[in-house]
């Protein structure tokens, strides 16, 4: 019977308990992925805490970003063989609606999130129709993958379809160091925007710049906003690629640019915010939610780091059995970029996490 990590009671910490599961049972279109290495992801601590608007049944295992190769085919399985290096897509789009048969997977109207209302990528297998993966292209490892397919992919599907980036303009990232906002650094750059990031930690900072942001403001300073205004000539930024939320959110429209556009995809820090209309409305701002990807958003994350345009950054891996201590780290903020579980022992470094 494959391991799994379990949350096996909602807390903040959750209780998790790596344990034998049953091996997944196929559906025709089905695949068995053998998991390398997984992704952690603030969603996954919502799902630990059950904090998200759908419910967690529990015991559940968590991931939603998973890179492994495959295990096993369902009888109706085409175009796919035992072996192959792919990722997983954890909006598991349902391939028939209006919306995924043009290609926008990401308004699926029935989705199934992998890791919350289906067993997800901590594990040593985990079960996904085939729609639902992605060839890793050459030179793109399982780390890499497991880095970028969630976090890397919503700041693609944010930048490049959301909203738009023309050469020149002022790209202001919140939260540099986080998964979204470190690939989003580097997806606006490649765009063309020139970048200015927020970071809470020296660290977070230097590795802000470290990606190419211009300059780099410290989030526990209230004058953020003000020190925008200041670098742009007053003009503020034209993109701002937001996904905390709360008085955050509401801050980042004291220093959009007329015309500028907010693009959000998550609120870790409140889901409620006070907005004034009349300045939205006069400066013609745009306030944009994004959410997941489109298959063709993966698929150009993944074309883009084996092309050396977007990289991973990589806090730590952690071991499937420390797997409840990435879950603290992040919960703590002490995560630069990415947190992974390396499920498989060639994805776990000598040197493990602390
Ligand atoms: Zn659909």
């Amino acid at each position: 019977m494959p391991l799994a990590l379990q949350l096996m009671a909602h807390g903040a910490p959750g209780r998790f308990e790596v344990r034998d599961v049953p091996a997944p049972v196929l559906a025709p279109d089905d695949v068995v992925v053998e998991v390398v290495a997984c992704g952690l992801n603030h969603l996954d601590l919502w799902a630990e805490e059950a904090g998200l608007p759908v419910p967690v049944s529990l015991p559940r295992t968590l991931g939603g970003e998973a890179a492994g190769r495959i295990a096993a085919l369902g009888a109706g399985v085409r175009g796919w063989k035992v072996g192959d290096a792919v990722a997983v897509q954890s909006n598991l789009f349902c391939g028939q609606c209006e919306y995924c048969q043009r290609g926008e997977e990401s308004f699926c109207l029935q989705p199934v999130l992998l890791g919350v209302q289906r067993d997800g990528g901590f594990a040593e297998q985990v079960c996904v129709p085939e729609r639902a993966l992605a060839r890793l292209p050459a030179g793109v490892s399982f780390e890499t993958s497991a880095s970028l397919t969630l976090a890397g992919s919503t700041a693609m599907h944010m930048l490049t379809k959301r909203a738009s980036v023309r050469s020149g303009d002022w790209v202001l990232v919140m939260g540099a160091a986080s998964g979204v906002g470190s690939a989003a650094i580097q997806i606006a750059l490649q765009l063309g925007g020139r970048v200015i990031a927020t970071a809470s930690s020296p660290a977070k900072q230097w590795l802000g710049r470290e990606l190419g942001a211009e300059h780099v403001l410290d989030s526990n300073q209230a004058g953020w906003p003000a020190e925008v205004r200041r670098l742009t000539g007053k003009r503020g930024a034209d993109v701002v690629v937001e996904h905390i939320g709360g008085e955050t959110l509401v801050k980042c429209f004291e220093c959009l640019a007329r015309g500028g556009t907010v693009v959000t995809c998550g609120a870790t820090a409140g889901r409620d915010v006070q907005l004034s209309l009349w300045p939205l409305f006069v400066k013609q701002q745009r306030l944009v939610g994004s959410y997941s990807r489109d298959a063709t958003d993966l698929r150009q994350t993944l074309d883009w780091a084996a092309a050396g345009k977007l990289r991973a950054v990589i806090h730590a891996i952690y071991p499937l059995a420390r797997g409840a201590e990435a879950f603290a780290d992040l919960r703590a903020r002490r995560v630069l970029g990415k947190a992974l579980i390396g499920v498989r022992a060639e994805a776990v470094p000598q040197s493990a996490p602390r």
